[in-house]
């Protein structure tokens, strides 16, 4: 109110001082009403606002951005020009994982707004959607289950939940769905099942439960592991049952044998069962409240009673007889990893920005013991001032990795672990990724790291070693050396064994820099085979289940490569039957 009043003795002594230099005095305005176009570099591609406006408003933004990934970028394009005409002034918040898009969104409408003759500042200090003006409703729902988190393990769970009929409500903080889960390139690891049979592979529950073990340094709960290779080729054909086959088996660090499981196309497996899972979703007519984030649990007679959540409009108490945590973990909540990992204090994060351990608090408050909480993943190739991960497949295709020097340090293709320890022991800790055309042009994933400016880039090694700072000889004979061990199929350096199938002699030559990054929390709450909640006196809490990041205790101190989307797919699932069964009791 205080404001409109202001906007208006704004407007009135611009009226008067026309007035009083004798002119007619003109109609207040803000726009010259119209439509006005500009455009933006976005993460893919130019991002295209069309703004218009009536003399005092913004009436509608359009924008267009075909070129944005899907999942983050595409949802910035899709809201943020609701937000814009909510807010009236182009400055609102941007898309949290998509902030490059949003910038683009921004700068354009802003551009746009001031060729309608718009003065920024004035719009921002008017601005309509601010806290004061936003009043939330106090809202109360009632329902059988309620689902924390639309990630992998979420949304597998409701779709059992609503093939088994029960109410629920599915909530996600986020604009999006997907979490992490986006994130998981490789595939899912399982045995025994019918895709390795009819491809001829020999493979165990016995033998993928201990090679889980193995990986995790023995530190994981080995009634957990045994249920998760158990359960996991039932997962596998159930994801068939829904449209999500993953046909295509290989091989992937830490297995005895072909295990992981990916779509037939070998492209990302979490974005492919993200879409699958939603588009499942969709067609048993489930809506996700999105933008909508629990706040807390709520525990009457011993037993989960409800859940609080929070949305821009509302105050929610939902009442429910169970909850299923699935908000998956802490790695983008960097005070939360330093206070378990002190020395992890200023690593980055590949995570996606809703992985803040909400429900590790959350169960914590209502008593539930955690496990491994200081088991912390580290991906050791991570570019650093934008925080992409340079996937595996690169070191996988053939690349090298090489110290300021110039030297080779380590078999590249150690566990994520021990080659993120290795490069930690360099000088300033980080090290250079160096490929060749040959690899850019059989590797998809390249293009992105080319078009982003993260690749430096060479007609010859020297040229590249001279724009890295590195003494070109030296880079250059670790070259020759790599290709003579390619060749002679034996690297008497450092034993590498996979990754060997093809020589960096094709210009232009690359190199990306990079270092570890947070990449995976394998601790969390603990949970039972049946995905229950267990407290921290040892008993299950009623009504409380979890699946996925949140919980700890499937991967140990190591999570091997395939294991995560195995994880949320099985435990979801379990955490669904469960979840179901408690509330028919
Ligand atoms: P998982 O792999 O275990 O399924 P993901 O990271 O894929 O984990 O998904 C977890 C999801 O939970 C993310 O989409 C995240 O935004 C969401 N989430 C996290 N905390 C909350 C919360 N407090 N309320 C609602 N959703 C949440």
């Amino acid at each position: 109110m205080k404001k409109l009043f202001s906007l208006l003795l704004v407007l009135a002594v611009a009226l008067s001082s026309a007035g009083a230099m004798g002119e007619a005095l003109p109609a207040p305005t803000l726009f010259t009403p119209g439509t006005y176009e500009a455009e933006a570099q976005g993460f893919g591609g130019m991002v295209q606002v069309s703004v218009t406006v009536a003399e005092n408003e913004i009436t509608d933004v359009a924008i267009k951005g075909d070129l944005e990934t899907p999942a983050l970028g595409g949802v910035a394009v899709e809201t943020m020009g609701e937000a814009i005409v909510k807010a009236q002034t182009p400055n609102v918040d941007g898309v949290s994982g998509a902030t490059v898009t949003s910038s683009a969104i921004i700068a354009a409408a802003t551009q746009a707004l001031e060729a309608a003759g718009a003065d920024i500042a004035v719009l921002d200090e008017f601005r309509r959607d601010t806290e004061e003006n936003t009043v939330r409703e106090d809202k109360t729902l009632d329902t059988d289950i309620v689902i924390i988190g639309a990630g992998g393990a979420g949304m597998a769970a409701a779709i059992m939940v609503q093939q088994a009929g029960k109410d629920f409500v599915l909530l996600e903080k986020m604009p999006y769905v997907g979490g992490n889960t986006t994130k998981a390139t490789g595939g899912m690891n399982a045995a025994e099942t019918h895709y390795q049979k009819e491809q001829g592979i020999e493979d165990s529950v016995e033998l993928f439960a201990a090679d889980t073990m193995k990986g995790g340094h023995d530190l994981n709960d080995p009634a957990l592991v045994q249920t998760l290779a158990e359960q996991s080729a039932g997962a596998i054909e159930w994801l068939d049952s829904i449209g999500a086959d993953l046909p295509k088996i290989s091989f992937s660090g830490g297995a005895s044998t072909n295990r992981i499981h990916a779509p037939a196309d070998g492209s990302a497996v979490g974005n492919y069962l993200v879409d699958k899972f939603s588009a499942k979703l969709k067609e048993l007519g489930v809506e996700i409240m999105l933008n909508t984030k629990a706040t807390e649990l709520i525990m009457e007679d011993g037993k989960i009673a409800g859940v609080k959540a929070e949305s821009q409009e509302a105050n929610y108490t939902i009442r429910c007889k169970a909850v299923i945590l699935a908000t998956g973990g802490f790695g983008a909540n960097l005070d939360m990893i330093a206070s378990y990992r002190p020395d992890l204090q200023g690593t980055v994060t590949t995570n996606a920005p809703g992985a803040t351990g909400d429900g590790i608090v959350m169960a914590q408050a209502v008593g539930a013991a955690l496990v491994d909480i200081e088991q912390i993943q580290l991906h050791p190739t991570v570019e650093q001032t934008t925080s992409m991960l340079i996937t595996e497949s690169v070191r996988g295709d053939g690349a090298i990795l090489v110290n300021q020097k110039g030297e080779r340090f380590t078999n590249e293709l150690l566990t994520r672990d021990a080659v993120s320890a290795a490069e930690l022991a360099q000088e300033g800790q980080y090290a250079y990724i160096i490929f060749d055309q040959n690899l850019r042009n059989n590797l998809k994933a390249v293009e992105k790291y080319v078009t982003n400016g993260l690749t430096v880039q060479g007609d010859t090694i020297e040229e590249l070693a001279g724009k890295l700072n590195i003494e070109p000889e030296v880079l250059a004979k670790t070259l020759a050396d790599w290709n003579e061990a390619v060749a002679q199929q034996n690297d008497a350096q450092f034993g590498r064994t996979t990754g060997m199938n093809a020589n960096l002699t094709m210009a232009p030559f690359y190199a990306i820099q990079i270092a570890p990054g947070i990449h995976h929390t394998m601790g969390g709450v603990k949970i039972d085979t049946s995905a229950e909640v267990i407290s921290t006196e040892g008993n299950v809490i009623p009504g409380l289940f979890a699946a996925g990041e949140v919980t700890g205790g499937v991967h140990g101190g190591n999570r091997l490569g395939g294991n995560a989307v195995a994880d949320i797919v099985i435990f979801g699932r379990i955490a669904a039957d469960s979840a179901v069964a408690y509330c028919g009791k």
